[in-house]
């Protein structure tokens, strides 16, 4: 490992720490002075570290631009509108009362910090704990990664495909938009296990219209470790 590869892991490891250590209440957002307060967490790799399954532009825009906009426009309407929710629980159990901007953008927010978690660099082992529990839902893991892709490749427009723990039930679906099924105004319900992006930005440089090369491939990153870590 050359040494700037190690300092980059080391500090990533640190932050991977911190990071699930506040996920049981799924924490990317802050209570303070004014508000609730989102923050982008630092990439978990580099942005080439996906390739060849996602490439490295498409990264450093998708985290740089796209991830970081969604973070400052939440906190701004959060502080032009005076939103008080204290917990991002809250914030969103109370979409349907948020405006477009809020909630966009509080999805948005929430929802890549989720997806930089889950994935990291191919060849990663899987997870007893996860692919065990996925099975016994799903029937095996290729009928859950199956049903998971169609509900990502199926999914109209822009939005997101989700494996969710809803009440001790696995279940997957999608959502529109920047949407999750964390907001009340969401079909879908529960605490997301896994999520996938399915919006062009996510993929459109190097799949184009190609959406379901995309999530076939994107099966290659799967962090299985953080799923298992949000079965507990
Ligand atoms: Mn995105």
């Amino acid at each position: 490992m050359k040494n700037i590869d190690r300092r980059k892991f080391m500090k990533m490891t640190a932050v991977t720490a911190v990071g699930s250590s506040l996920l049981m209440n799924s924490d990317f957002a802050t209570a303070a002075d004014g508000g609730l307060k989102f923050a982008q967490i630092p990439l978990p790799y580099a942005y080439g570290a996906l390739e060849p399954n996602i490439d490295a532009m498409t990264m450093e825009i998708h985290y740089t631009k796209h991830h970081a906009t969604y973070i400052k426009n939440v906190n701004e309407a959060i502080a032009a509108e005076n939103i008080s929710y204290a917990t991002e629980k809250d914030f969103f159990a109370n979409a349907s009362k948020l405006s477009a901007k809020a909630r966009n953008n509080g999805g948005g927010s929430w929802n890549h910090n989720f997806f930089w978690q889950v994935m990291r660099p191919a060849g990663g082992a899987s997870n007893g704990k996860a692919t065990d529990a996925i099975a016994g839902a799903f029937g095996s893991i290729d009928k859950f990664k199956e049903q998971f892709s169609q509900a990502a490749i199926g999914r109209f427009g822009s939005g997101w495909a989700w494996l969710v723990n809803d009440g001790g039930k696995l279940k997957i679906g999608s959502t529109p938009n920047q949407d999750n099924p964390m907001m009340d105004v969401s079909e879908l319900k529960g605490t997301p296990l896994l999520c996938l992006d399915v919006w062009e930005h996510a993929y459109y440089l190097k799949y184009q219209n190609k959406r379901a090369d995309y999530v076939t491939n994107w099966w290659n990153l799967v962090n299985w470790d953080e799923v298992a870590k949000r079965m507990a």
